[in-house]
């Protein structure tokens, strides 16, 4: 028998389970419903050789450095710092909003006002909200905080969302603040790089132990349940940890409603060309059904004569027909939430760890982080 049973082999799933495996000898089970490892950080070749995200552009920056040192045992990494460029009345300009793009839109003399009005309340170097820059009582600063909600922030939300920023939780827009600076990175983290041999590789890594025993193709539903507060495997009471990294709903056939999520359809085309774009992603928030744009050369470089993008069309999230990628932030989701982790709470041996189970936007290093205290609250 498993001393550990873990559902899910994204990285939530992954680090616990090498975790239990290589710190205290646990025997571990790893169930996964597809036929791969790695979640939706899944990577491959294509039949032209280049590396592609199968599930969106997967970029790893932190700044928390046992994280990195964590991931390091597992890869080597080809230094990878992330560039995104908008696609604005025309223009190609740098995201986040910086004060580049500010010169690139406005005629100098307009730009050097709004300049001087952000450095005015903020200091250089700066992250400002966008939904914070609107409070601008300052009259430059309000209209300049408008365009920029309207440009990039407002259509791309309502695409890639359903919603607008207003009615989603502020910390979905403050992820790409206002940045009153000239660094057109994506990222300022210490860390920023990707696998150079890619993100399945990683994993590969991670579960490749004797302890560790990996079931593709199997919903946890087909082998264990949960009834009365206590978890069956194999219709047995199961004693040992439970790690549960899927959507809670789904745990608990989905007794309190559903919980949403937003999905992506990705659709990847080659193109018979070097380069297709000047940034390994450009985002359209205006225009067009689709909200960005990535071309993976430019993330793991190789020679072709070809490349591959992939163009990413947000969509309603229909359980049992495409993939839930975020969880969607508004206070009635969050409250239904609250009541499927409430009954997670009441059985002993089980914890929901990762973006699907704690129903949060994690980024990968988030991820790894919070998994790595689950562990270490076990040995405590
Ligand atoms: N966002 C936006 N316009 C942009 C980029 C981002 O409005 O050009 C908003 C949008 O609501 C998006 C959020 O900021 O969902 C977070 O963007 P991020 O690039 O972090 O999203 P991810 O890469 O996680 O999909």
């Amino acid at each position: 028998m498993f001393d550990v049973i873990i559902i899910g082999a994204g990285f939530a799933g992954a680090v616990l389970a090498e975790r239990f495996a290589t710190q205290q000898n646990k025997s571990v089970l790893l169930i996964e419903r597809r036929q791969h490892i790695g979640g939706n950080c899944y990577d491959e070749r294509d039949d032209n050789g280049i590396l592609i995200h199968k599930y969106g552009p997967h970029l790893f920056h932190t700044d928390d450095e046992e994280v990195w040192k964590y991931l390091s045992q597992f890869t080597d990494w080809h230094v990878y710092h992330h560039h995104v460029e908008a696609m604005i009345d025309g223009q190609i300009v740098p995201l986040p909003f910086n004060l580049n793009t500010l010169h690139k839109l406005f005629p100098p003399r307009l730009a050097d006002k709004f300049e001087g009005a952000l450095l005015n309340r903020y200091d250089y170097n700066t992250k400002v909200p966008i939904l914070k820059l609107k409070q601008s009582t300052d009259k430059d600063l309000r209209y300049l905080a408008d365009y920029v909600y309207e440009k990039v922030f407002l259509h791309y939300t309502e695409k890639q969302w359903g919603l607008s920023p207003e009615n989603i939780e502020g910390a979905v827009t403050a992820r790409v603040p206002v940045f009153v600076g000239r660094d057109d990175r994506y990222f300022n983290d210490r860390f920023q790089a990707v696998p150079l041999k890619g993100y399945t590789e990683v994993f590969r890594k991670l579960l490749n132990h004797t302890n560790i025993k990996l079931m593709l193709n199997t919903k946890f539903n087909e082998v264990m349940r949960v009834e009365d507060d206590k978890i069956f495997f194999l219709d047995q009471p199961f004693e040992g940890q439970v790690i549960y990294t899927g959507q809670l709903d789904d745990l608990f056939n989905e007794k309190f409603g559903a919980l949403p999520y937003r999905s992506v359809d990705m659709k990847f085309r080659t193109v018979n060309v070097d380069s297709y774009q000047p940034a390994a992603t450009v985002n359209y928030p205006n225009n067009y059904d689709f909200t960005r744009i990535t071309e993976f050369k430019k993330i793991h470089p190789i020679n072709s004569t070809s490349t591959t993008i992939l163009k990413e069309y947000p969509q309603d999230y229909v359980r049992g027909q495409n993939t839930p990628y975020y969880p969607i932030f508004t206070e009635e989701n969050q409250k239904r939430y609250e009541q499927y982790a409430a009954e997670v709470d009441k059985i002993d041996n089980l914890t929901a760890v990762g973006r699907l189970a704690e129903y949060r936007y994690y980024d990968m290093d988030d991820i790894i982080r919070r998994a790595l205290d689950v562990f270490n609250n076990f040995n405590t």
